[in-house]
């Protein structure tokens, strides 16, 4: 197994709407899709497609949505011996709006995924100790992000922690205990309380972050493209210049495509590199999974 995933799943419920229904009124749409999502699984698959084993420890709930959560992270190849069923709970879903604008309302019902415990990392020790990588993100119970980064830091396994969705209440000490923490510039804003509108500002608020002993923060700055600051450096890696016609998923597709080269090389900046061409590859193409390229793609762009 080269990455562990433990994290999040959701099933996108996607309906393209003219207008939103006011109070009591019915309407009708014109169209509706059903994607899978969810951070944790968005980032598995990119991972996968790139080459590399993925596990991913994340819950499904006891509905229609489950089986079909399973089969999509097969079809990538993904190991799901983890990925449990929770009777009498509900899927983690999204049902998400999309007016003629491209305009999104989006809500987001956690179910299953409130259910990953800590035990449940210590459940799948000898398979999460095979691993060379474990990728965290923040829509799953914080005390099992704990469990993981302890795990990860008992068992001398690097850990990335993506701290979205954005929340006030992560516990410092464990942000410290990663090797990389990859924020959007929105969620570097929230952590430390500090504008991040220029270059400069995202500079001094990821330094803030390696003076309390974070090793590597690696910020996402969306078409500005990647700042990754350690004690040593501060890098600015240029987005690629494509024509973006649907950005959703495209930090997910940065994340996952960075732990598959990351794992492969153990060369940070290189990884970094290829992330930025996957993750500009994947905002050229509606969808989330299913904009995210192949490795012939991804080599033939980034040669
Ligand atoms: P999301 O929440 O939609 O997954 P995010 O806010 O977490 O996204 P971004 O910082 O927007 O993540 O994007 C991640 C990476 O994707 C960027 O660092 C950049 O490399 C690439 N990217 C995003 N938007 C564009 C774009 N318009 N053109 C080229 N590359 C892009």
């Amino acid at each position: 197994m080269d990455i562990a995933v433990i994290g999040s799943n959701m099933v996108d419920l996607i309906s393209y709407i003219d207008e939103m229904p006011k109070e009591g009124e019915t309407l009708e749409a014109p169209s509706f899709e059903i994607g899978c999502g969810g951070k944790g699984a968005n980032q598995a698959v990119a991972a996968a497609k790139m080459g590399s084993k993925v596990m991913m420890l994340t819950k499904v709930g006891d509905d229609l949505f489950a089986d079909n959560t399973i089969r999509n992270l097969e079809s990538y190849g993904i190991d799901t011996e983890f990925t449990n069923k929770i009777p009498g709970a509900s899927s983690g879903v999204a049902p998400i709006f999309v007016d003629p604008q491209s305009r999104n309302r989006i809500l987001i019902i956690k179910g299953a995924n409130q259910y990953l415990l800590p035990e449940d990392i210590d459940q799948a020790a000898d398979k999460l100790k095979k691993c060379s990588l474990i990728i965290l993100q923040l829509e799953i119970p914080l005390q099992a992000i704990y469990r993981a980064i302890d795990f990860g830091n008992e068992h001398n396994i690097p850990v990335v922690l993506n701290p979205a969705p954005a929340s006030r209440e992560l516990d410092f000490d464990y942000v410290c205990k990663c090797d990389f923490f990859i924020p959007n510039e929105t969620e570097l804003e929230i952590l430390t309380d500090m504008p991040v509108e220029t270059d400069q500002q995202v500079r001094d608020a990821a330094l803030t972050l390696i003076e309390k002993g974070v090793k590597n923060v690696i910020v996402t700055l969306g078409s500005r493209g990647v700042m990754w600051v350690t004690n040593e450096r501060v890098d600015m890696i240029s987005a690629h210049r494509v024509a973006a016609i649907d950005t959703t998923g495209a930090g997910d597709s940065f994340i996952g495509c960075f732990a598959h080269f990351y794992v492969q090389t153990g060369d940070i900046f290189h990884s970094i590199r290829m992330a930025t061409g996957f993750a500009a590859l994947s905002v050229t193409k509606r969808g989330t999974q299913s904009s995210y390229p192949d490795k012939s793609e991804l080599e033939s762009f980034m040669a």
